[in-house]
């Protein structure tokens, strides 16, 4: 089997099991899980913290306020979405877009590892501190979590998984919202990311 068709086989496993999941509470009020979408063989993952209400309408991630922003970040980057994969820790919307409890996230978590371990990407970016204390802490690097706020655009390498991964931990989109100076802090810690696109 090619690696493209054994990755599409693994991934559509993993959405046919979320898609019925029922292992933490938030199945009870979503509407559509979001799974992931874009690239299954993408060197670059992005990982938000749980879908909101666009998303959780659709079933597609980013698709609404914070979709619209990550949008311009990744235009200002040059990366299209059909070439990254962009998924989330916490696939089900808690309801009221309350943060998603530590319990959702250990229940969701393992779906995301396999994600990982299957895409395999160079570069694993999560947004916000919730993905990033989760990835931080999952891939040896426990020692390095502090508030996004003061490590967003550094650029962590772990050797945790088959092959050499740098953890790029960026603010949310949605934290640029209302805050336009935030957004050009966001662009400019996405640019890391269009370097790195070009040295390849
Ligand atoms: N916020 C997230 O963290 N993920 C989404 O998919 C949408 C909004
Ligand atoms: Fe399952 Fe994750 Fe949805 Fe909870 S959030 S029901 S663990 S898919």
């Amino acid at each position: 089997m090619t690696k493209i068709s054994k990755n599409d086989k693994e991934l559509k496993k993993i959405k046919d099991e979320v898609l019925n999941c029922k292992k933490c509470q938030l199945y009870k009020t979503r509407n559509y899980p979001v799974i992931g979408e874009g690239s299954h063989q993408a060197e670059i993952m992005l990982v938000g913290e749980a879908p909101g209400a666009n998303e959780d309408k659709t079933g597609h991630p980013f698709c609404g306020t914070a979709g619209k922003i990550l949008d311009e970040l990744l235009e200002a980057a040059n990366l299209k979405r059909e070439e990254i994969y962009i998924t989330n820790v916490v696939k089900c919307r808690p309801p009221g877009n309350r943060n998603p409890k530590e319990e959702e996230i250990k229940a969701c978590s393992s779906c995301l590892d396999r994600q990982i371990g299957i895409i395999k990407p160079k570069v694993i970016c999560p947004l916000g501190n919730y993905s990033t204390n989760y990835l931080l802490r999952k891939l040896g690097l426990a020692d390095k979590i502090q508030p996004i706020g003061k490590i967003h655009g550094r650029v962590f390498d772990t050797k945790a998984l088959s092959n050499l991964v740098k953890i790029i931990p960026f603010y949310h989109p949605a934290a640029a919202a209302y805050n336009i100076n935030m957004k050009e802090v966001l662009k400019k810690d996405f640019e890391i990311l269009r370097k790195l696109k070009n040295i390849k």
